[in-house]
């Protein structure tokens, strides 16, 4: 084991690997509070990649609705018993200012065990505490969709009289998109007893040679995330591959210009922006959209950090959900991250109108700046809309979009109308 820093736990922590940050790193900003659960995403993938014999319960992107669902069942419920059962300090956090710095440890310190850290003090025979998910948990991408939590148990049907009012309802469930997070520090990777498992160093994807693979679900057993998946019809394992020669720009369309994955590109909601982060975390670019809503503005925030693997996809919280649940999934960045999407900002008014504009990915985003629209109050704090432009530009320099923040219209003449 080596010691790695790792920015979403604000520590070093124990990796079998030295800390090998890549040239840039691909990663993804999901807005929960957009997404329609109408699994375009999830068809998208399918189509492309995962439609063969040995495939079929193959689905490198789910979206599942919390609290209840999962793919595979429990998986989430499952890796938090066993942080929870073994760990010492389970799950705790220091989030004092002393605790936090900007860069480095912007949520503060996890004080407790990674699932690398939980495998080596309590001697199990694993580089990461893991499991199998057993053929049945494999069944369906969105159980219990739809299905709401509630303060009432869900026999007691009293659903009228339960609130639904913001900041947080009573009865509540929201979806959570997946992928494979192309983690920094991958357990799937570090688990694969063959070596058959790489990140690569000019964009962070993280894939798995199936010449090497012997199908030994090292992978499937260690991902956190369940996201390597094993096909018996060949006997090895495969997973999410981010659409690598799409983000390599050998699609035609995009002129050779990288490419959003095809999940991404699909996203019929607009929730999805798909790039590269600045390899170097502790310099983020002000002007690469995804630096900036993930490092600087800290709006989106990553998946169960607790785990330990720096997972490279993050997410904009859902506004009503409880804020236990959500801190107990994203982190305590919840409250800020939160706060900043309910009364936002000129610059995040204008970068969440890039999401799903074009299938090009952004290395580079500009506002030009219009009149005040519109002026309000939210939880007692001033919110003004400002009709800026904001421009997105690919890594050549090409200008791609420009987009207004109030959408513009066109009403008809009253003469023009012809009714009947
Ligand atoms: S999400 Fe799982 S499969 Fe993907 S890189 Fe991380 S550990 Fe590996
Ligand atoms: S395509 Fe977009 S809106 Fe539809 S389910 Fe997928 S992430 Fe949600």
């Amino acid at each position: 084991m080596t010691l790695v820093h790792n920015w979403h736990l604000g520590r070093k922590m124990e990796y079998p690997y030295f800390e090998s940050r890549p040239k840039q790193q691909f990663a993804a900003v999901f807005n929960i509070n957009r997404c329609i659960a109408c699994q375009t995403c999830t068809m998208a993938h399918k189509s492309t990649w995962t439609y063969s014999k040995g495939q079929e319960y193959m689905w490198w992107n789910n979206v599942e609705t919390k609290p209840y669902g999962g793919y595979p069942q429990f998986w989430d419920h499952k890796i938090l018993q066993l942080l929870w059962d073994n760990g010492n300090n389970p799950m705790e956090w220091f989030t004092s200012d002393d605790d936090k710095d900007a860069v480095a440890a912007p949520y503060g310190l996890y004080n407790s065990d990674t699932i690398f850290e939980l495998a080596q003090t309590k001697g199990l025979n694993q580089v990461a505490v893991g499991y199998i998910p057993d053929d049945k948990e494999w069944r369906f991408p969105n159980i219990y969709e739809d299905t709401a939590s509630s303060e009432k148990t869900n026999y007691e049907t009293e659903a009228a009289s339960e609130s639904s009012e913001l900041p947080e309802h009573k009865r509540w469930f929201f979806y959570l998109q997946r992928i494979c997070n192309h983690c920094t520090y991958p357990a799937c990777l570090a688990a694969c007893p063959r070596k058959a498992i790489y990140k690569r160093k000019e964009d962070g994807i993280v894939l798995i040679d199936q010449k090497r693979c012997r199908g030994y679900r090292k992978c499937v057993e260690q991902c956190p995330y369940k996201k390597p998946m094993y096909r018996g019809e060949t006997r090895i394992s495969e997973k999410c591959i981010a659409c690598y020669p799409r983000v390599e720009g050998k699609d035609p369309i995009t002129k050779g210009r990288r490419m959003e994955a095809r999940c991404m590109a699909a996203c019929v909601g607009k929730i999805r922006l798909n790039g590269l982060l600045t390899g170097d975390y502790t310099k983020p670019d002000p002007k690469n959209p995804l630096d900036w809503l993930i490092h600087i503005h800290r709006v989106a925030l990553p998946l169960y950090p607790q785990f330990g693997t720096e997972p490279n996809v993050y997410y904009i919280p859902p506004r009503w959900a409880p804020r236990s649940y959500l801190r107990q999934m994203f982190g305590p960045g919840v409250e800020e991250a939160l706060e900043k999407y309910a009364t936002p900002s000129r610059e995040l008014m204008a970068v969440l109108q890039l999401f799903r504009t074009t299938q090009t990915m952004f290395a580079r985003f500009e506002i030009e700046e219009g009149k005040k629209i519109y002026e309000t109050q939210v939880d007692g704090r001033k919110f003004e809309v400002y009709n800026d432009t904001v421009i997105g530009f690919a890594s050549d320099g090409t200008e791609m979009v420009r987009v207004q923040v109030e959408e513009p219209t066109w009403e008809s003449d009253e003469k023009r109308m012809v009714t009947y």
